[in-house]
């Protein structure tokens, strides 16, 4: 018997999602490659790549009744025509209809052929964006075709999506492959993976009906709701999007629980005697979060545990103790902080701590060579207390002896990858270190629930006690002087200020030139006056230097970049200026913002800024004037931002959906946490088959 022969069949077959793209007529090798770029691999990806907005050629829009700014489509003949030169050739031709009013089409480019199609009389349908013109609507270089005879044109009986692609791959084409992958879509029954008795309350349309809907609108569809991701549709695959972040991250830690931890439950020593060593009481918000380290530190199983406190809560110490307790049972602790100023911040701040309790922190940092390097690594593999340091620590050559805590703080630089490599070295078979995250980016609570499922989250609530809220006023450049002079006020009162340089640009050269400038400026206009000056460029000594001088009040102002934003503590620095402050988001500003009001007198922020401003800027700047409170910013944030941005997870694309807002579509997060633990409890096959749809080739945490 000769093989089975293969045949195509003509109906498609429903497909399982899980057959490549090639399966699909008319997707070669080459369309297969530009389909990998967008991370379209298999039948499913197309199914789930949405798109990003609709076109309505469903109906044609009489040209009177045209808005500026919305795009339509239009049917018309052409009364006049007019080519020009006169800063580059264009062509102009006025396009007429029935309800008498006139249309501009505009063209910069265009060959002889396009210009003579457009003669008196020829009849047009055009589709693009109405904008404001000299003589009425007008649009520029609109999509055309040139309608032959009296025949009414056929408008389409569906909104146009438009999808987001690549280069080398055009809408139509893209389109096309993704009508075909949808004609294979399978019936309700096989495509559901929510059980019908957890849907039904949310009384959501099927994943089938919402797939076809999102793709291929109705003309009758809710457009408004559409473009604002509103629509049921929508609205039911953001669901389904959070829910399977939802369960990755909390099969994460399921699978990070499996693991055993060394319980570090010491005698206690070392933490009354840094305790009794301090010059303060801590508050009662750092007692609390203490003890829930504590005895998380004291299971055999890992802590996953994130510390969230505002600028200034003191998150440090409480990591010191949680160091000591980890010492005190003989492991080892690595602080990993996201810049090399807050890491030497914090090993001189442990140094100062721990050296009178005979401990001598190891620093390790990245630009560490030679000897100084060497003698650290063997410090660390000697089983050194604590070691502390940039990222550099998570670097292969660095082993540990026993690590038995990995303290992560400022968490949003770093993403779940980095945690986990860095938990990695201290695994020795089935042991692993514990952790603890530290992050001074207030999140809403349904957020945080969202983006740090696989953490438990303990919340610094309370500021240490004496100190004055900072007044903050936004002022334009173009009053740079009275800033100035009002520096020079208050230095002569024996305060220190910060002036901070800032750039859009992600280049630290630019920034730092930025900063010597200002630091020119500065010590021209203000000769009596000590200046400092740090940023990333220069040395670590010299930026130790100028931060010591600061410190110790031998420099009266501190002109920095944006290094300083994370950590720095100077508590006699009661005045601050942020340059460009309009160009900042608005955690970044509340961070550089808490470097000042550390002490008992009362501090000032200014904010200076470059007009115009835009709505964005205005409301930013007028949220930092309106309140100090952390999670008020964070979430006034989340309103004007998005969660990418606040979260700083951009980098990391730990956060990026697809269909879903977390601002958007925070209404959803209880439902979203309450069908998941269901799902986990009773379908925990059904939560790896929505992994595996949506996050697909992404779940790369998978053997975590
Ligand atoms: P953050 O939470 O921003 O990391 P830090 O740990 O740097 O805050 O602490 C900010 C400042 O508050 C430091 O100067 C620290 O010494 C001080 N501090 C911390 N805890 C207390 C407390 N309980 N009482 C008074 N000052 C404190
Ligand atoms: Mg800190």
């Amino acid at each position: 018997m000769p093989p089975a022969v293969r045949q195509r069949v003509a109906v498609p077959t429903p497909d399982s999602g899980l057959t490549p793209v090639t399966a699909l007529a008319g997707v070669g090798p080459a369309l297969a490659q530009a389909l990998a770029r967008l991370g379209l691999e298999r039948v499913q990806d197309l199914w789930f790549h949405l798109p990003l907005r609709y076109e309505d050629r469903t109906r044609i829009t009489p040209i009177r009744e045209l808005r500026i700014g919305e795009s339509a489509q239009v049917e018309g003949v052409v009364e006049a025509v007019e080519r020009g030169f006169r800063y580059r050739p264009q062509l102009r031709v006025a396009v007429g209809d029935d309800s008498r009013a006139t249309l501009t089409l505009r063209f910069f480019h265009f060959n002889r052929a396009q210009a003579e199609q457009f003669v008196p009389g020829a009849r047009f349908v055009c589709y693009g964006e109405v904008r404001h013109g000299a003589h009425g609507p007008e649009m520029v270089h609109p999509e055309y075709r040139r309608v032959l005879g009296e025949t009414r044109v056929a408008t389409e009986d569906r909104l146009t999506p438009i999808y987001p692609t690549t280069e080398g791959l055009g809408q139509k084409r893209l389109a096309g492959v993704i009508a075909r992958s949808l004609d294979r879509l399978p019936d309700d029954a096989a495509l559901e993976l929510i059980p019908d008795a957890l849907r039904a309350p949310l009384r959501f349309a099927s994943l089938r009906d919402a797939l076809l809907t999102v793709h291929r609108p109705p003309a009758d569809a809710d457009v408004t709701g559409l473009a604002a991701g509103r629509h049921p549709a929508q609205q039911r695959l953001a669901f389904e999007e959070l829910l399977t972040h939802h369960l990755s991250l909390k099969r994460l830690r399921a699978q990070m629980r499996r693991h055993a931890a060394p319980v570090l439950a010491g005698d206690g020593h070392l933490r009354a005697a840094l305790r009794a060593g301090l010059p303060y009481a801590l508050t009662s918000a750092q007692r609390r979060v203490g003890a829930e380290v504590e005895s998380d530190l004291a299971q055999p199983v890992p802590m996953l545990r994130l510390v969230q406190g505002d600028v200034g809560s003191g998150k440090t110490v409480v990591a010191a103790l949680a160091a000591l307790a980890a010492a005190e049972a003989g492991t080892q602790t690595a602080l990993v902080a996201p810049t090399e100023l807050l890491a030497e911040q914090h090993w001189n701040n442990f140094r100062a701590w721990l050296q009178p309790l005979g401990i001598e922190p190891v620093w390790l940092a990245g630009k560490m060579l030679g000897r100084a390097r060497e003698a650290a690594l063997a410090a660390v593999a000697a089983g050194a207390p604590i070691v502390i340091g940039t990222h550099a620590l998570m670097q292969e050559s660095v082993v540990f002896r026993r690590l038995g805590l990995a303290i992560i703080d400022e968490q949003h630089r770093f993403g779940v990858h980095q945690r986990l490599s860095l938990r990695d070295k201290g695994r020795s078979g089935d042991v692993v270190p514990h952790q603890l995250v530290l992050t001074a980016t207030p999140i809403p609570r349904t957020l945080a629930m969202t983006a740090y499922a696989d953490l438990d989250v303990s919340v610094i609530d309370e500021l240490p006690p004496g100190r004055t809220p900072v007044q903050t006023v936004a002022i334009s450049n173009a009053r740079r002087g009275e800033v100035i002079e009002r520096i020079r006020a208050a230095c002569a009162e024996g305060r220190q200020a910060y002036w901070v340089c800032t750039l859009i640009e992600e280049s630290e050269q630019l920034e730092a030139q930025a900063a010597e400038v200002a630091f020119a400026e500065l010590a021209a206009a203000l000769p009596e006056l000590r200046i400092g000056l740090v940023h990333g460029r220069l040395k670590p000594k010299e930026k130790q230097a100028a931060m010591d001088a600061f410190k110790a009040g031998q420099t009266h102002v501190l002109v920095a970049t944006t290094v300083i934003e994370v950590g720095v503590d100077v508590p006699n620095a009661s005045l601050m200026v942020i340059e460009n402050a309009e160009r900042l988001g608005l955690a970044q500003l509340h961070q550089l913002r808490g470097r000042v009001g550390r002490g008992s007198t009362a501090s000032s922020c200014v904010l200076l800024y470059q007009t115009p401003l835009s709505r964005m800027a205005r409301a930013r700047l007028e949220v930092m004037r309106e309140t100090s409170d952390g999670f008020r910013i964070a979430e006034k944030d989340l309103e004007l931002r998005g969660p990418g941005e606040l979260l700083g997870t951009r980098q990391t694309g730990q956060l990026e959906f697809r269909v879903a807002d977390l601002a958007r579509d925070a209404h959803l997060l209880p439902s979203v946490h309450r069908v998941g633990e269901a799902l986990l409890r009773d379908h925990p096959n059904l939560a790896e088959r929505l992994i595996a749809r949506w996050v697909g080739g992404a779940a790369r945490y998978a053997g975590a």
